[in-house]
C-alpha cells in the first residue's frame, strides 16, 4: 500500500496549527503518527509495505528493535511481516535502555523501526544499545521521514514529509500572535 499525506490527513495523523517542536524549533505541522495505528488493519498493511522495503534493501534479517513508545505498534507489525522477533528499549529517566530480559544474540542481523525519523536521535541511541551487545545494526526504517535536511537518504520509510521549522525569532507564526496550542507530543491532548 501507499501512504499518502491524504491518507495521514484522513486520520487525523497530521496536525496543523503553532507547535514547539522537541528542538526548540517551531514548525506549522505536527505528525503524530499514533492516530495512523488506531487503525489496526493499516497499521498491519504499513508494517507489510515497509517490510518489502527493508527486505528489499537488508535481504536477511534476524530482529526488529523499536523505540518505545512511538516505535512499538509499527515495529511489531513490521516484524510480524518480516516472520521475526520484536524487541523494544525504552527510556529509564532519559536513558535509553533495553530491560524484561529481551536480549540481541551475538551477530543478529537488527534493523530498527520508528514511526517517525526526524534527527535519529532515538534510533541512533538503540542503534548504540544493539551494538554494545554485539548485534550488528543493519539500518533504520520509518513509517515517515521528516528530515528537510537531508539525513539518511538511504534508509527505508513510506513517506516523505518535508515541514518547515522555525526558529523562534524567525517563526512567522509567533510574528502574527498566535499562540503556541501543542508542545511536541508531551503535550498533546
Ligand atoms: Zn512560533
Amino acid at each position: 500500500m501507499k501512504l499518502t499525506v491524504e491518507l495521514l490527513k484522513e486520520k487525523g495523523a497530521l496536525l496543523e496549527g503553532h507547535f514547539l517542536l522537541s528542538s526548540g524549533l517551531h514548525s506549522d505541522k505536527y505528525v503524530q503518527c499514533a492516530k495512523l495505528f488506531t487503525d489496526t488493519a493499516l497499521t498491519l498493511e504499513l508494517g507489510k509495505s515497509l517490510a518489502q522495503k527493508i527486505l528489499s534493501k537488508y535481504k536477511e534479517l534476524d530482529l526488529i528493535v523499536s523505540p518505545a513508545l512511538g516505535g512499538l505498534l509499527i515495529g511489531f507489525s513490521t516484524a510480524l511481516a518480516l516472520n521475526v522477533p520484536f524487541i523494544f528499549t525504552e527510556r529509564v529517566n532519559g536513558t535509553m535502555t533495553l530491560r524484561r530480559g529481551f536480549e540481541v544474540k551475538k551477530h543478529s542481523r537488527v534493523v530498527i523501526v520508528e514511526d517517525v525519523i526526524t534527527t535519529a536521535k532515538s534510533a541512533s541511541e538503540v542503534a548504540r544499545i544493539v551494538e554494545k551487545r554485539g548485534g550488528e545494526v543493519k539500518g533504520i526504517a520509518s513509517v515517515i521521514k521528516r528530515g528537510e535536511n537531508g539525513l539518511f537518504p538511504t534508509f527505508p520509510f513510506l513517506l516523505d514529509i518535508t515541514i518547515a521549522n522555525w526558529r523562534p525569532q524567525q517563526c512567522p507564526l509567533c510574528k502574527k500572535g498566535i499562540p503556541i496550542v501543542y508542545h511536541g507530543s508531551k503535550k498533546l491532548p
